[in-house]
């Protein structure tokens, strides 16, 4: 899957982070930045959940 987010509607909340350290970091202001843009296998449920989450819905993917 294809991870996109969108730095200007990011709240800073962090959940993301939380849900999934390996894809999600958050820079100095925390505004969410991407580790990967892509996600395979055990890190798809995780991304998912993490856009589930995501209050500001700054977080969206695309299936492959
Ligand atoms: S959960 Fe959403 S609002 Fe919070 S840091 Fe991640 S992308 Fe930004």
């Amino acid at each position: 899957m294809r991870i996109s987010s969108d730095q200007d509607v990011c709240t800073g909340a962090g959940q993301c982070v939380l849900t999934e350290p390996g894809v999600f970091a958050q820079d100095a202001r925390g505004v969410v930045e991407l580790r990967t843009d892509r996600a395979e296998g055990e890190l798809m449920p995780k991304v998912r959940q993490a856009v589930f989450i995501c209050p500001s819905g700054a977080l969206s993917v695309e299936e492959d």
